[in-house]
Parts: C-alpha cells; structure tokens; sequence
C-alpha cells in the first residue's frame, strides 16, 4: 500500500481483515504513525460493535507493516495499491519507480479519484497491468470499487481485480478510462450545479442541501459533501473534466474557484459552506453563507 493518508489507511484496514499480509508505506513517518493509530481506532469501533474479537484486531494491526522505503516494502508483493497524492507528476514518478522495484508480474493499482490510468500506465513498460482500483471513503464502510480499465489494461488483469475486490467483500464495478470515470463524473456536476445554485442565489447553503436530502433521497446535501471531500479536491476534478472533455459545461463554478483561493477548503480547513469546529467532520456549526 503507497501512501497512509485518508484512504491509505483504510484500504491497509481492509486487506488485512481479509488476511492478506501489508506494507504500508509513506514518505512521512508522521503519516505512517498516524494511519496506524486511525487503524487500531477503528478496528476497537469494530470490536465493539462485536464485528471482530479484541484477538482478531491483534492479529489484524499485525498482518500490517509499516516501510519508508517504496523499493523494500513492494519487492515481494503480488498487488500493489497506490494512494498518494492526487498531483499527477507525483504520480508518474512513484509508478515508474513502482514498476522497477516490483516484481514483473505483479498487479499495479491506482486508487486516484480523476488522473488518467492509461497516462500512468504509460510510464511504465507493463501497461497491462495497470488498472484503477477506485474505492470510496470511509473505505471500511463503503461498499463500491470501481475497476478503472486503462486503455492497454489486460482482461486477465481485469478480471484477477474484481475477484480480489468481492474477496474483500466489496462491490466492484467494471469501467472504463475516460474522465472522472463513473464516479466523479456524475458526482461532481451535481456539486458544482449546487454551487452555482447559491452563486447565483437560487437558495441558500441548508435550502439547497435540504432540497437534495429529502427530496432526492441523498443522505448528505451536496455543498455539504463537497465539505467533506474537500473543496481543492472538487476543483482538481472539475479541471480534469473541463479540460479531458473540452466541454464548457464542467468549468467550475467561479464561487468555488475563490473559496479554494481563500483557503476555505471544507472541513479539513474549519470553513468551507459550512463552518466546523476544530476542523472536525464532526461538528457543523452554522451555514457560513445565507441568503
Ligand atoms: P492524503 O493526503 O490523505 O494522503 C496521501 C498520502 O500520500 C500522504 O500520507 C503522503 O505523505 C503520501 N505520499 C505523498 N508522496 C508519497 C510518495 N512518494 N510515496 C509514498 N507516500 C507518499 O490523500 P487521500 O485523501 O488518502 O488520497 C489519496 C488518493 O486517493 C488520491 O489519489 C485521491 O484522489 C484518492 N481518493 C481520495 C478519496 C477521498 O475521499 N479522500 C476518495 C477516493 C480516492
């Protein structure tokens, strides 16, 4: 596993409750740590939810190990999932390098939320073994993979993923490499959509958003969700849109591309739509915007 962040950590968590042996590795030592202590917490939820025993949570933390060196903690592994940084020269570059140090059959995924697989399969020299492995957060919790073919992703790699994703008792669902996937494709429209809707003062913030939960069903309003996931997240998405489809109708809402400028990225900064205490997930405070 590349990367210990948000969805580093939960992918280890699910590898390892299915058995499978992990390497976790991070550039930050900080990061690794901290993956592991999120790690312990949410498996303690499980044992307490009666999920799993207090001995299968140590068999779990212990199934993982913890590396800073990318070339030592993927030379034995058969899959190796990537989940750094959504930056695409980052990406490239830990791909190439992935691709010297692992072994030359081994299965090399991509957890990323909009970049290309076919322009990362490209900077290595075993392209058919490239693929998207898109899960969702909280990775635990949620149940969707989507399976992201590249453009020279092989029907044996394919297939070899979305067994291994119903072994680790998700759904997965086969696409194909084309901008946003499936996904965000869908996802990020709506949100910029309920962005110009309050940029334009159709409704406010809790107006918008009550429309969406009760009257769509959704179990979250959208400025919300956009909230959680990060507003610097939504903009890289909707650029990766605008520019893959030349398509006007995903430029991002300019409200959104000042929010991102001013620092106010959701909940992680303790402002985005809404405010949030001790930039916690936890706490909404107040709409930040009213009509
Ligand atoms: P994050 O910022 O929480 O974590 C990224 C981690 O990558 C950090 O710990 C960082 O230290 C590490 N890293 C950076 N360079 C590295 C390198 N060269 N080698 C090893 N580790 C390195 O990010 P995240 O939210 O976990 O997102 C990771 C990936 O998953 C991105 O591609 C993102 O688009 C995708 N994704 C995110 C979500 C989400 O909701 N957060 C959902 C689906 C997919």
């Amino acid at each position: 596993m590349i990367g210990a962040g948000t969805m580093g950590n939960g992918i280890a968590h699910v590898f390892a409750m299915k058995n499978f042996e992990v390497n976790l590795v991070d550039v930050s030592q900080q990061q690794l740590e901290k993956a592991m202590a999120t790690i312990a917490k949410n498996l303690d939820r499980q044992v307490a939810k009666n999920v799993i025993t207090e001995e299968d949570k140590k068999n779990i933390l212990s199934r993982i190990t913890t590396h800073s060196d990318v070339a030592k903690g993927v030379a034995d592994a058969d899959l190796v999932v990537e989940a750094a940084t959504e930056n695409v020269e980052l990406k490239l570059k830990i791909f190439s390098q992935l691709d010297a140090a692992a072994k030359a059959d081994a299965i090399l995924a991509t957890n990323t939320s909009s970049i290309s697989i076919t322009k990362v399969a490209a900077a290595t020299k075993r392209a058919d073994k490239i693929i998207g492995m898109h899960f969702m957060n909280p990775v635990p919790v949620m149940k969707l993979v989507e399976v992201i073919r590249g453009f020279s992703t092989s029907n044996e790699t394919t297939s070899k993923i979305m067994e291994l994703s119903k072994q680790l008792d998700k759904v997965p669902v086969e696409v194909n490499d084309y901008p946003g996937f499936v996904a965000n494709r869908i996802l990020m429209p709506m949100i910029n959509e309920a962005i110009y809707s309050l940029y334009e003062n159709v409704a406010g913030v809790e107006e918008i958003d009550t429309v969406m939960k009760l009257g769509m069903a959704h179990p979250m309003g959208p400025l919300q969700l956009a909230d959680f996931i990060g507003l610097d997240v939504c903009l890289a998405i909707l650029r990766v849109l605008h520019e893959g489809f030349g398509n006007p109708k995903y430029a991002p809402c300019p409200l959104l591309v000042n929010m991102v400028m001013a620092g106010n990225l959701g909940a992680k900064s303790g402002q985005g739509f809404y405010k949030y205490k001790a930039a916690s997930k936890d706490l909404v405070v107040a709409a930040a915007f009213k009509k």
